[in-house]
């Protein structure tokens, strides 16, 4: 069985440095708020090209926090609009609402999947603050249409990079590209931690500040509250296992996009859209993406010239046959997920929102099928799940 993505296999190539991490920080007699920690912020910020990153419990915390410390500060206050996806995941919807912001949904461009550039300025309104721009399926959302209606509206830029580590857009990297970005290290991720995790980047030090209080109880100074917090810290043990697996993360998007290009190049039945990318995106982050990155391993250089605004992390193909495809594909051994199959605004916990159509979004959510892609995939597999696609 080809599986979807081998979790054992990828940290199975790190298990000697990882246990020394995990051993490191038994020994130390210090879990949270220490010194792997401040390594990893340190690490990760270099690595967005930030000046600010905070470690936070997850993901959704991580966007939660960002939108709780724009409140704080009086940038955003509760009934504002955010502008967001249609078509993404529920947990980007899921920090507006919880932060008592509106989410204004916006459709997504058929080609890219991302958020439409050209049809936020419709959905503007008196009481827009933002953009939650959602680099979905690990391909950069933010275009120069995008930060132009940003600029003359005033509002705030801010990423999920929840799903595009490393990727690259106009010289700016994931996460360094809006005004606050946050970024999840759920085990499946391109970069991911060995249970939960999640940061938040930012040049913004205020911004940075307030959050920095509110994932610890809205407290500066111990016993001192300056706001209502959470209790959402990155533990020691994460941390040390994360500032393991930065140091390979441009190997495992360079593996990613060799079965991405392989996937592209070979499947050739007609039955089946394959991906797409953004041409502005890639033509600006192909010039600068070598230079850029910290972590940047030389003999890769090859690999990773072209299509560097999308890190792959999930390979999403759309057909109108998807259920028989998905079942031919389990019956010959390939493990395929759907991402998504049911758009936010038709879930249940949104009710409020069920009666509105997004035609394109549900569109995608009725024909998308994601195809096994990970780093640890042999020559083999990929040229199995071809042959397989190709034989349907
Ligand atoms: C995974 C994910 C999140 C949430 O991250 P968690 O760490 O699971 O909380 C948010 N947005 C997107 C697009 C995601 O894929």
């Amino acid at each position: 069985m080809i599986k979807f993505l081998d979790l054992q296999k990828i940290n199975a190539q790190y298990q000697q440095e990882l246990r020394e991490a995990a051993t490191r920080v038994i020994d130390s007699g210090w879990y949270v708020l220490g010194k792997e920690l401040a390594s990893f912020e340190q690490n990760y910020a270099q690595y967005c090209g930030t000046t600010h990153a905070l470690g936070v419990a997850n993901g959704l915390d991580a966007l939660r926090l960002i939108f709780k410390a724009y409140i704080a500060l009086g940038v955003m206050q509760k009934g504002d609009e955010v502008l967001v996806p249609a078509n993404t995941y529920i947990a980007s919807v899921l920090a507006v609402t919880d932060t008592g912001l509106t989410p204004v949904f916006v459709e997504p461009d058929i080609n890219t999947y991302n958020i439409d550039s050209s049809k936020l300025e419709a959905a503007i309104t008196s009481k827009t603050k933002a953009v939650l721009a959602v680099h979905l399926y690990g391909q950069i959302a933010v275009d120069s249409g995008m930060v132009a209606i940003c600029k003359k509206y005033g509002l705030k830029l801010v990423e999920d990079a929840a799903q595009s580590h490393g990727a690259v857009w106009n010289e700016k990297i994931s996460g360094g590209i809006g005004d606050a970005a946050g970024h999840s290290f759920y085990p499946g991720k391109n970069l991911g931690a060995l249970g939960d995790a999640g940061a938040v980047t930012t040049n913004d030090t205020e911004l940075a500040t307030t959050i920095e209080a509110l994932r610890n109880y809205g407290s500066h100074k111990k016993y001192e509250n300056k706001y209502q917090g959470l209790n959402s810290r990155l533990d020691e043990l994460q941390a040390a296992f994360l500032n393991v697996k930065l140091n390979y993360l441009q190997k495992e998007i360079a593996a990613r996009r060799a079965v991405a290009n392989y996937y592209l190049q070979y499947i050739t039945n007609p039955k089946i859209l394959l991906p797409k990318c953004h041409t502005e995106r890639s033509r600006s982050a192909e010039t600068n993406y070598d230079s850029r990155l910290t972590f940047h391993d030389s003999h890769l250089t090859s690999h990773i010239s072209r299509l560097t605004s999308h890190v792959w992390h999930l390979f999403v193909i759309r057909t109108k046959n998807r259920e028989q495809l998905q079942q031919y594909l389990t019956k010959n051994g390939v493990q395929t997920l759907i991402h998504y199959p049911i758009p936010p605004h038709q879930q249940q916990a949104y009710k409020q929102y069920n009666s509105l159509s997004f035609p394109i979004t549900e569109k995608i959510h009725n024909e998308v099928l994601s195809l096994p892609i990970s780093p640890v995939m042999t020559d083999e597999e990929i040229e199995k799940v071809v042959e397989i696609v190709n034989n349907f």
